[in-house]
């Protein structure tokens, strides 16, 4: 038997967190966090994000609601159908699941681009080196030679011929208000986010409440059952997800627990 009393979040290698732990997922993701401040991918303030996220999961029951799924579905379709679709990735989203956007960026012929809210070019660098390390071929981010409108100068910063251009962008972990102004720029967006009542899951197109470390292995799956489907195919599984009812899916389970 496990005696679990004895297993932290201080391990020094996610292989040390037991698998049938009852709190594996969380363990695991915030195991990373920790790595990726260590490594100077994430920033301090990434820690209360997930402290946030991670209180949201829990009340979820930390598994992919059905209609996340669906969810996840629907963007996989949206990123097949785009003609420049973009993922955008920060420091909590690099220390979570680099080889795991890099796996979606090559079934769905993504762009991967760094985007962060704290910028350095230290941080930058060493997240593109990150996602390089675990398969990321082409990593953007690194020009920023655009600007969002209507957002402070450190958050607008983007490449001409990544985000801004892009007409399809999964922006996970995103706040409010570059969620806002990507969405005023008329881009489908998609956003993966554990609480549903945050600003970015409410304004996008593509709402996904669920951990992006689940989230985003599904959507890849999703993405390889649908790689021979056709436009009508593709846009009808856009057409069938309801964004109001999955956001308000999530609310109640999380109020009720059911
Ligand atoms: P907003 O600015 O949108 O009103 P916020 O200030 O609470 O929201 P941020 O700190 O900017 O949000 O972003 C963190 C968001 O990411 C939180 O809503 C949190 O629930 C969510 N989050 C944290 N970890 C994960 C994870 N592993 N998977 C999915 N979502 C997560």
């Amino acid at each position: 038997m496990t005696d679990y009393d004895t297993v932290s979040a201080d391990v020094e290698h996610e292989e040390e967190i037991p698998e049938d732990h009852p709190r594996y997922q969380d363990l695991l993701t915030r195991h990373r966090i920790e790595k990726g401040v260590e490594k100077g991918i994430t920033h301090l303030q990434g820690m209360h994000a997930e402290g946030r996220g991670s209180a949201f999961d829990y009340l979820l029951g930390e598994e992919t609601i059905p209609s996340a799924d669906a969810a996840e579905r629907a963007a996989a379709a949206h990123l097949l159908l785009a003609d420049h679709p973009v993922l955008s990735i920060n420091g909590n989203v690099a220390a979570l699941v680099p080889g795991e956007m890099a796996d979606l960026a090559a079934a769905t012929g993504a762009d991967l681009e760094v985007n962060l809210f704290n910028r350095t070019p230290e941080r930058i660098g060493a997240i593109a080196a990150h996602l390089r390390e675990h398969g990321a071929e082409d990593v953007k981010g690194l020009e920023a030679d655009a600007r969002i409108p209507n957002l402070d100068h450190q958050r607008a910063k983007v490449d001409e011929d990544g985000i801004y251009a892009a007409d399809v962008v999964l922006v996970p972990l995103e706040d409010g208000d570059r969620a806002e102004a990507l969405n005023e720029m008329g881009k489908t967006e998609i956003v993966i986010d554990l609480n549903p009542l945050s600003r970015s899951p409410r304004v996008a197109e593509v709402p996904i409440v669920d951990n992006i470390i689940r989230a985003v292995p599904n959507m890849t799956d999703h993405a390889h059952e649908l790689a021979d489907a056709d436009e009508a195919e593709l846009q009808r599984v856009i057409d069938e997800f309801d964004r109001e009812a999955a956001l308000e899916d999530a609310e109640n389970r999380i109020r009720s627990g059911l």
